[in-house]
């Protein structure tokens, strides 16, 4: 008769198969991982929640130095020092805007130059997207609101098939990555697009609606994430789903409740304090997808 270990590390209980049986149905999986009961799978949850926002909190992002973007342009797209230090000032100036960004609005640099030094600056590879065709497996991979809120986009996947491709504006975030490597249970390879490209390439392959950040339900604390993460539990394990999953991803929670024949997504939004919200989230945007420090 197979027997099933409990998932929980301070459990000890084993279920055999003529316990579920009496039960009449075995709890859902939580990342694949099978547990003793609704109770244990419910502790875990709460466990592996306080371990992911303590690990975003921390932004323990590997730091490591890399050139200026205004230096490489300075290099590559030969922009003088007198160019860049106007873009700064407009930059400090109206406290918006990346460097980039102003070189690109005066005129000194174009699009594909910023991405070019972009991708000088993290190491990572290019790609062209102005021809790109959708890939409906790999958009499938990554909800609509997953991508807006990263400034990705899914292209495919490598030969293998083992790895998605994305195309980023800026590397996503070390810990957002990860996060998203475990939902979509596959490696993530990320090149650096034009972010004009990424923008009209979401738009093609996603609706409005998958795009629309702006009805999604919000937490502020980590209790109220505890709180909300339950309820979908409660819920899942009602609605027999086989697995779950849950991250944190940049400032939203994503859940995925795997059924026999599809998956539901489902997410919530960071908004620690109810002052300015609306430019908070802004910048943080801007911020994550474009990258500090520029
Ligand atoms: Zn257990």
């Amino acid at each position: 008769m197979p027997k099933y270990q409990c998932h929980r590390k301070e459990c000890n209980r084993i279920r055999s198969e003529f316990s579920i049986f009496l039960n009449r149905r075995r709890p859902p999986q939580y990342e694949g991982h099978a547990f003793c009961s609704d109770s244990c799978l419910q502790m875990h949850f709460e466990e592996e929640l306080r371990e992911k926002w303590r690990r975003l909190q921390k932004d323990s992002d590997p730091k490591i130095p890399r050139p200026k973007l205004g230096t490489i342009l300075m290099q590559t797209a030969f922009i003088t020092r007198d160019q860049l230090d106007e873009a700064i000032k407009l930059q400090n100036q109206t406290r918006e805007g990346r460097i980039g960004e102003w070189l690109q609005r005066l005129g000194f640099v174009e699009e594909h130059q910023i991405t070019e030094a972009l991708a000088q600056q993290y190491g990572l590879p290019l790609i062209n997207l102005h021809n790109s065709d959708a890939n409906a497996d790999a958009v499938r991979m990554i909800p609509g609101k997953v991508a807006k809120c990263s400034g990705l986009v899914p292209v495919g996947f490598d030969d293998s098939q083992t790895a998605l491709q994305i195309a980023v504006t800026a590397p996503v975030n070390f810990h957002s990555q990860e996060a998203i490597r475990r939902m979509v249970r596959k490696g993530i390879v990320a090149y650096i697009g034009d972010e004009s490209a990424i923008d009209k390439l979401l738009r093609k392959l996603y609706e409005p609606e998958d795009l629309d950040l702006s009805n999604v339900p919000t937490f502020r604390s980590l209790e109220d994430l505890t709180e909300l993460g339950n309820e979908m539990i409660a819920s899942a394990i009602n609605n027999r789903a086989q697995d779950i999953r849950a991250e944190l991803v940049q400032d939203f929670f994503w859940m995925r409740l795997d059924y026999p024949t599809q998956s539901h997504h489902h997410f919530f939004r960071y908004l620690p304090t109810p002052v300015q919200v609306r430019d908070l989230v802004e910048e943080k945007e801007r911020t994550v997808r474009y990258g500090v420090g520029s």
